[in-house]
């Protein structure tokens, strides 16, 4: 099986929606659009402030049981409402990617894992303004009672050999379908330096 690790599910147009952006963060004064770093961007006209626009840095976590593996699905309200993915997050600016994919499985599942290895990363352009990169990471359950939090609306067992529900992002398909066909062991991680960081 081929591996895939750029995902899009709409026409990605450059710097598109940034037009929505107008206030300095900084300072409140109007951006004005200039040349930056090699292309347009906001800037301040008065304190300097350069809007650099980045891809959302997150985790996602696959955790097998017994060849099954643990997905949620998603709350209304929340993106892909009603369909289903692996537990997942965006990681906080003081928390390092290991402390927030244990964060998200114990929010949105409720069981404490520990973190295995690095399975993947990908590029998924969601949305025009929904631009992620998430690291897939394996885990294995150390503790806990299941139960689904935060922007789940329920989690259940799916067993590889039998058909995934509608999932959420194409990403996560792939993944555990790669997972499956190919036992990907995946890089080991050094979890020495797990919330050394103050979260939250
Ligand atoms: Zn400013």
């Amino acid at each position: 099986m081929k591996i895939k690790q750029i995902f899009s599910a709409y026409h990605f147009a450059d710097n598109e929606g940034i037009k929505n952006i107008r206030f300095c963060p900084v300072c409140g004064a109007e951006f004005r659009i200039a040349a930056e770093g090699g292309r347009e961007r906001p800037v301040c006209p008065e304190c300097g402030f350069v809007y650099y626009r980045n891809p959302a840095p997150g985790v996602s976590v696959l955790i097998i049981e017994n060849n099954c593996v643990l997905l949620g699905k998603r709350a209304p309200g929340s993106f892909a409402a009603g369909k289903w993915c692996l537990p997942c997050g965006f990681i906080e600016y003081n928390e390092d990617f290991l402390s927030a994919a244990v964060r998200e499985v114990k929010e949105e599942t409720g069981l404490t894992v520990a973190i295995q290895s690095i399975i993947n990363v990908n590029s998924n352009f969601l949305a025009e303004n929904l631009h992620s990169i998430a690291i897939i990471l394996s885990a294995r359950v150390i503790a806990g009672t299941p139960a689904a939090g935060d922007d789940l609306e329920s989690i259940a067992w799916f067993d590889l050999s039998g058909s995934l529900p509608e999932m959420a992002f194409v990403a996560d398909q792939e993944i555990i379908e790669r997972y499956s066909a190919q036992k990907i062991e995946g890089l080991p991680v050094d979890t020495d330096f797990l919330n050394t960081l103050k979260s939250g």
